[in-house]
């Protein structure tokens, strides 16, 4: 049978080009899981998916009600699921205030990390029941949350501190809005939760690969310097960055040759390995990279979980 993939922002950007390289290959039914469906249905169109190899269901992942309906609505259509990708993200690097999400958490946290992580907790039976070869789990990670790189030292770098704002709800009201305890800053509120995108990746291994055999795994796909993450950057940004990543740092991918990459960490029989973060080299070669110190913390990455499991009301 066809494989059904869940892929989380399949409107635009990596999303998108991932749906539409899976659709291609004709071995994958891909589930656009998308805030705004008509953005999605023009989107599949756009790039040519073929009606039967998708289909279109409403996930905001900035409302905890919207996963859980999403995961209630998922379950209904009795379809199995044999791998999730979580992609979808929010980056607000010229933000002066926090905005939030239904719940109030700071929207990047919220949507980026506690949306994914309750989702992926809620789905995680579905993978589990699954009789597909090959099943995974994959949280889209970034060299921007990995502070042993160089792109990863650009400040403001991502340091999720002791948990104690996450503790405190990042409601930003009496408490931080940031993880660490600090002021707002868009930027680092992004590259924080790409951090807890890692950390839980790996978390998940730890805690499910031996007993259940799914595969865990994340990456980071390349600079695509082209997508709506952008979108809220200043014009002067958004005018250099692509020309900046493709001539001066060598980092730009295109969005199809990102897509494609992602694609593989779906379906590649030689990428089942579990715990992995994968890049790729110059030649488009994938390879395992490592992961920073904050990023590979293993205290850090089970106080995470147990603090998101109270947050998203899983505990
Ligand atoms: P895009 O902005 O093009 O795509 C992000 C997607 O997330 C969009 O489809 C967007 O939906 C969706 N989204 C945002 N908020 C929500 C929400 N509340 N509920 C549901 N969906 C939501 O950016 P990219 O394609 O670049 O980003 C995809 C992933 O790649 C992210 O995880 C990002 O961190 C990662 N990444 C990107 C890099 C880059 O250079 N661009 C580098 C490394 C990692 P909508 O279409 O409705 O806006």
């Amino acid at each position: 049978r066809k494989g059904t993939v869940i892929v989380t922002g399949a409107s635009s950007g990596l999303g998108l080009a991932t749906a539409k390289a899976l659709a291609e290959g004709g071995k994958w039914h891909v589930i656009m899981a998308c805030r705004d469906f008509l953005k999605a249905e023009k989107a599949a169109k756009s790039v040519g998916m073929a009606k039967e190899n998708y289909t279109i269901m409403h996930l905001d992942l900035a409302s905890l009600d919207s996963v859980r309906q999403f995961v209630n609505n998922f379950k209904q259509t009795g379809q199995p699921l044999d791998v999730l990708v979580c992609n979808a993200a929010v980056y607000q690097p010229t933000a002066r205030e926090p905005s939030f999400t239904a719940e109030g958490f700071e929207l990047s946290v919220g949507t980026n990390h506690l949306g994914h992580f309750l989702l992926s907790r809620l789905l995680f039976d579905d993978l589990v029941k699954s009789d597909y070869p090959s099943r995974r789990l994959i949280i889209v990670g970034s060299i921007t949350g990995n502070t042993n790189t160089l792109a990863g030292n650009v400040p403001p770098k991502a340091n999720l501190g002791d948990l104690r704002g996450l503790q405190g709800g990042l409601s930003g009201l009496n408490t931080s809005s940031m993880i660490d305890g600090g002021e707002f800053d868009g930027a680092k509120a992004y590259k924080d939760s790409k951090v807890c995108n890692m950390l839980i990746m790996q978390e998940f291994h730890r805690r499910f690969h031996e007993e259940t055999g799914i595969t865990f795994a994340s990456l980071y796909p390349g600079c695509i310097a082209t997508t709506g993450l952008f979108r809220e950057h200043i014009p002067l940004f958004r005018l250099l960055f692509p020309p900046f990543q493709k001539f001066i740092t060598k980092g730009f991918v295109s969005e199809e040759e990102a897509g494609k990459r992602l694609a593989q960490v779906v379906s590649d029989p030689s990428l089942t390995k579990s715990g992995v973060y994968w890049s790729w080299n110059k030649d488009s070669a994938s390879f395992e990279n490592q992961l920073s110190q904050e990023a590979s913390d293993v205290e850090k990455a089970r106080k995470l979980w147990e603090v998101s499991e109270k947050l998203v009301g899983l505990a």
